[in-house]
């Protein structure tokens, strides 16, 4: 997590109100005069800058998000047995990703609430999966941008899920909410123990909003375990997901061991993120499978 204002990323100003000002005559006309082509400047200036303009050279905006080059989707461990799950939907969840998630088909997903064939999810909103054999999480994995690190976060909150952590971004001026590319759930808001959430950053492949330092926000996929490793330390599930999806990444992208490290490694990072507790041999060895 980002500590301080600093790393996160602002939107942009516009300010040209002290240009206009800085105008100064006596005679009405020639004020006016001179400050046509002041204010025909301005204008422009401020039609360019009110524009969206990226607060990253790299960021573009696609019609829709790419199509992912493979997909994993592994069980998390501890769930067994059919029961009936209230899904709280993530931020870019869809429901064919929901139902991968349960094992389950699409159908009956909306068959049970009511939602049409490929109907936009709502993050937040509540879905009624019945018949669960397995809880799983499902990686998207993309071959569109040459990611070269991995950097590693806690949310430095006792509890949270991606939903909850896209909110308080969005609440911190951070550009398009959610900073993380993933969310490792420690168990708490409904989540499963050690649940692997996919950010909309991630699904759409965009620069993250997690690390300015060293520009890795455009070079490191960030992750984030949710918790507060400054008190308390990952759980079991939280750190074997972590070990399975640094594996993953890193064979996909040719990440070296050297290249994975805690968001307070990163030269230039003044933050004790993933905190005191978090352990760092763990992250080294998970780095070297
Ligand atoms: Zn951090």
């Amino acid at each position: 997590m980002d500590h301080k204002r600093g790393e996160g990323v602002m939107l942009p100003r516009c300010c040209i109100s002290g240009y206009v000002g800085a105008v100064a005559a006596s005679d009405p006309l020639r004020v006016l005069l001179r400050l046509c082509p002041v204010l025909l400047c301005a204008l422009l200036l401020s039609g360019c800058l009110q524009s969206p303009v990226p607060p990253y050279p790299a960021y573009r905006r696609t019609a829709g998000p790419p199509k992912p080059s493979e997909v994993i989707v592994r069980r998390v461990a501890y769930f067994d047995g059919a029961r009936t799950i209230h899904h709280e939907v993530g931020p870019g969840e869809t429901i064919s990703l929901v139902a991968r998630m349960y094992g389950v088909s699409p159908e009956s997903i909306c068959r049970e609430n009511g939602l049409r064939p490929n109907e936009a999810l709502r993050s937040g909103q509540i879905l009624t999966i019945r018949d669960v054999r397995s809880v799983r999480y499902v990686l998207y994995l993309y071959r569109t941008r040459p990611w070269s690190y991995i950097i590693i976060h806690h949310t430095a909150t006792y509890d949270g899920d991606a939903t909850t952590i896209q909110w308080a971004h969005l609440a911190r001026g951070f550009w398009n909410g959610l900073g993380y590319d993933f969310v490792i759930d420690n168990g708490t808001l409904g989540k499963g123990d050690g649940v692997i959430e996919m950010s909309p950053r991630w699904l759409r492949q965009e620069d993250g909003a997690h690390c300015k330092a060293d520009d890795m926000n455009q070079r490191g996929i960030g992750i984030a375990l949710v918790g507060n490793f400054d008190r308390d330390r990952p759980t079991r599930y939280q750190l074997e997901s972590l070990a399975y999806l640094i594996f993953i990444l890193r064979h996909y992208y040719h990440i070296p061991p050297s290249h994975v490290m805690g968001h307070g490694q990163v030269p230039g990072a003044r933050t004790d993120c993933p905190g005191k507790l978090f352990p760092m041999n763990f992250l080294r060895w998970a780095a070297q499978r």
